[in-house]
């Protein structure tokens, strides 16, 4: 498997910016961006970002609100944060310095046992393994595996695998191999088992399961949920709130206020909106209301043509119309 799964990574790899130079630093960002996050959205953000902050110290002195734009449109905004968090620490207890460890990067807010394994691999050339869904997949199949990946058990078999089979030589490589065979070639629906590498040994392909593994659980149902948001304007400003830490979505996000925010009356429909989060299915109105007679700390009067400075989530930016 190995030989062939190199040879063919070699060859077909798909030029990606954070291979083109890798550090520690940039395959970070990477694998926190592409974390459900499908290749051509991270692409364009990825660049952009780089420009925006070049390195772990310019990342480590930018404010939240800063992070948070330059991450708008990514969703899943923790990520963003975390990040920022794990710059922080990086400068005040690693001297600037990307620790090179498995322990100290675990010890970073935001990575968990696959990124610590992906920047080790990819970054410093250590022999740690990854499994990411991509990589269940390809192990499933190609080991025969009937058992919900999702199970705990499943997972503690997958991962001794992954650690047998991390190529001492050339990790990073052998990681992102397993990687993109299952993101270009062993897909979710029909994979292209006439265009894999290993193919000769694969379970799956000799018995023909290809269709039925992995063996999916129940899927989870989506929540539906309906929200107002209020258009107040005033002398070419319109009022946005900054949300807290307590609430359920878009925490710390600038946002359009809600009713329970204000005291005011919804009025006139502007726009309606459908956006998912996770597996909460949104149905949004944005109605016109009246400026409150009271204004919390948390309510701002921004300019009309500087609001999409601040409302950074897709969520809002379709609220805006853009
Ligand atoms: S032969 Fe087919 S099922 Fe097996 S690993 Fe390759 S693409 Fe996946």
């Amino acid at each position: 498997m190995k030989k062939a799964l190199l040879d063919w990574y070699r060859r077909r790899r798909r030029d990606l910016p954070w291979r083109r130079r890798v550090s520690p630093y940039r395959t970070w960002v990477s694998e926190i961006m592409l974390q459900q996050t499908t290749v051509a959205a991270v692409v364009p953000k990825y660049e952009r970002f780089l420009e925006r902050f070049p390195d772990l110290k310019a990342l480590a002195a930018a404010s939240e609100d800063e992070v948070l734009r330059a991450w708008s449109g990514l969703g899943y905004y923790s990520r963003a944060r975390n990040l920022l968090r794990a710059a922080q620490k990086i400068v005040s207890e690693h001297g600037g310095e990307f620790p090179s460890d498995f322990d100290s990067i675990l010890g970073l807010p935001g990575i968990g046992r696959y990124t610590a394994g992906a920047i080790l691999s990819i970054a410093f050339g250590k022999a740690y393994p990854v499994l990411d869904g991509n990589v269940m997949r390809v192990f499933a199949r190609y080991f025969g595996i009937r058992k919900d990946l999702k199970k705990a058990e499943t997972k503690k078999q997958l991962w001794a695998s992954a650690e047998k089979l991390v190529d001492r030589g050339q990790p990073g490589d052998w990681n992102q191999a397993l990687m993109e065979l299952g993101a270009t070639v062993c897909l979710p629906e029909s994979p292209d088992c006439g265009a894999c590498p290993v193919s000769r040994d694969c379970a799956a392909f000799r018995k023909n399961w290809q269709d039925e593994l992995p063996v999916s659980p129940k899927r989870r149902d989506f929540i539906e949920l309906k929200w107002t948001c209020l258009w107040i304007e005033d002398a070419g400003k319109v009022l946005l709130w900054k949300r807290s830490a307590q609430e359920r979505f878009l925490k710390g996000h600038w946002g359009l206020p809600e009713p329970r925010h204000l005291r005011v009356k919804p009025g006139r429909l502007l726009r309606k909106e459908r956006h998912t989060i996770t597996h909460h299915k949104i149905a949004i109105e944005v109605r016109a209301a009246q400026s409150p007679k009271t204004f919390p700390k948390e309510a701002v009067w921004v300019p009309k043509d500087r609001i999409s400075e601040r409302l950074v989530s897709s969520l809002w930016l379709k609220c805006l119309g853009s």
